[in-house]
């Protein structure tokens, strides 16, 4: 029989805790800390749904507004059966702090609605996304220069087209930056393209820029580069599918890959899009026919206990606890999930030099590229389109005066190459920033990681003053 282990602290409380951790290392006074710390507003009411057979269903929703030191505040809306105010607030705190580290200029927000996604139809999706968009519009408290939701666990952009489309027509009429109520859109409704992929492209870009630098590969003993690392992850929704396709392209291994009802593992590397394709169809890794090893329910946690350079949990949150902690063979964490790692796990995993990349800085990509669809909404254009086609020509003349012939490689920069290249600059920086503060002050990654975005909201706190 396995010990019991200890009940550790809830997610909001252990946010708070690396908050308060932090604090210690900072000069900034008690009183704008404890101010930076609490969220400002939290909403809590019920949507009534009316089900496909008639019957009326009472569902619990909520949003908070960590922080109004910057405007809008921005965050995911999350559809999960075990959302509640605590996880909701925690996620509205680490988003503050990830747009703060990675200088987006945003308040941190996040949404709930407590259901199981996938027990209700598209239909009745639809009706409670609405309703949410109504009653959060009734009280004020979203629109494109108060609050800016974006899709996280079990929304998707669908989602966010429903809430377009119910903003416009409450208030399109006389606000012409309606559509830039939400980021997340299909590209269709004014979403950008690179959004869809963002949050894994990022947490890929991050750890490739640990990965060529020297100073990291030294401390924690990896060869440098991407190349032949052996990954698994948690989770094939967007992030995780993303994540595990751009490490693959990228010539790493993915031997592992772990979801809600089945993992599989395969220590010579598993096809990403076949598995993901397997798992879309069948809705589970059962038969895959390419893994050595399947496993079902309650044994599906072995794979993440395997041997591997990277694990990238890419699910949810409290994964990696005082419970299964002894159990990891990772030599590296990548947080592309929100809060996965536990207070507890994290000092383990300190105690026993394995890096552990924290959430706020590596899934950073997603609010990034959202930022840049936020902008692109108030532009009321595609991003490069009024200067494409002078960049295509200063291309072809530089050609020109080279002597060379011009190729189609001149023309003038896509949206995606925009987004692309613009996101890995800003992860690149970020990462660097984080890594470098840790060094500085011989503290763990999330500790630099909190102080940085401590000291900057502080700042521009005390900049602004605190008179009304
Ligand atoms: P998603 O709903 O698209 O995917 C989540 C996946 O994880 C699903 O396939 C689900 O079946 C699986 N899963 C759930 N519980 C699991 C468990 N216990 N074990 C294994 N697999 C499990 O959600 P997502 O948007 O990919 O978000 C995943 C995580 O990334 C969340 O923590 C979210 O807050 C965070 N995140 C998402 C974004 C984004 O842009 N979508 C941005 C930043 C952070």
């Amino acid at each position: 029989m396995e010990a019991k282990v200890e009940a550790e602290p809830d997610f909001l409380h252990q946010v708070q805790m690396y908050f308060d951790d932090a604090c210690k290392l900072t000069t900034v006074r008690s009183d704008v800390l404890e101010l930076i710390k609490r969220c400002q507003t939290v909403v809590s009411f019920t949507i009534p749904l009316k089900r496909d057979n008639g019957r009326i269903e009472l569902i619990q929703a909520h949003r908070a507004h960590h922080s109004y030191h910057k405007m809008p505040c921005k965050g995911g809306i999350r559809y999960a059966p075990d959302v509640d105010i605590q996880e909701v607030q925690a996620l509205a705190t680490l988003m503050t702090i990830k747009m703060a580290v990675a200088d987006v200029p945003f308040g941190g927000a996040k949404g709930g609605v407590r259901i199981n996604p996938r027990a209700y139809s598209q239909a009745e999706l639809e009706r409670i996304t609405r309703r949410y968009t109504i009653e959060l519009a009734k009280k004020d408290i979203i629109g494109p220069a108060i609050d800016v939701p974006a899709p996280d666990m079990g929304t998707g952009s669908q989602t966010m087209a429903w809430m377009v489309d119910t903003y416009n027509t409450l208030y399109g009429n006389r606000d012409i930056n309606a559509s830039a109520l939400v980021t997340g859109k299909p590209l269709s409704l004014g979403g950008i393209d690179g959004r869809t992929e963002a949050t894994g492209l990022g947490v890929y870009y991050g750890i490739n820029e640990l990965l060529k630098t020297p100073a990291f590969c030294t401390k924690y003993g990896f060869a440098a580069g991407i190349k032949d690392k052996k990954v698994i992850v948690q989770g094939m929704g967007n992030v995780g599918y993303w994540a595990a396709r751009f490490f693959f392209e990228a010539k790493a291994i993915i031997i592992g890959i772990v979801e809600y009802n089945s993992s599989i593992y395969n220590p010579d590397g598993i096809n990403v899009e076949e598995a993901f394709q397997h798992f879309r169809a069948k809705g589970s890794f059962k038969g895959f026919p390419h893994a050595k090893e399947v496993y079902e329910n309650e044994s599906k946690a072995e794979v993440m206990y395997k041997e591997c350079d990277i694990l990238i949990p890419a699910a949810c949150e409290n994964v990696l606890t005082k419970a299964n902690v002894g159990k990891l063979h990772a030599k590296m964490i990548a947080e592309a999930a929100n809060g996965p790692t536990t207070y507890y796990a994290q000092q383990e995993l300190d105690k026993k030099n394995i890096p552990v990349v924290p959430d706020f800085v590596l899934n950073s990509g997603g609010v990034t590229v959202s930022y840049f669809e936020w902008l692109k909404g108030l532009e009321h254009s595609k991003l490069g389109r009024l200067t494409k086609g002078w960049e295509s020509q200063s291309r072809k003349d530089l050609m020109h005066l080279l002597g060379k012939e011009a190729t189609a490689a001149e023309k003038g920069p896509e949206e995606k190459d925009i987004v692309y290249t613009a996101l890995e600059e800003i992860m690149g920086e970020t990462v660097r920033a984080m890594f470098e503060k840790a060094q500085a002050m011989k503290v763990s990654m999330r500790m630099a990681g909190f102080v940085i975005a401590i000291n900057k909201i502080a700042k521009c706190y005390e900049e602004t003053g605190f008179d009304v």
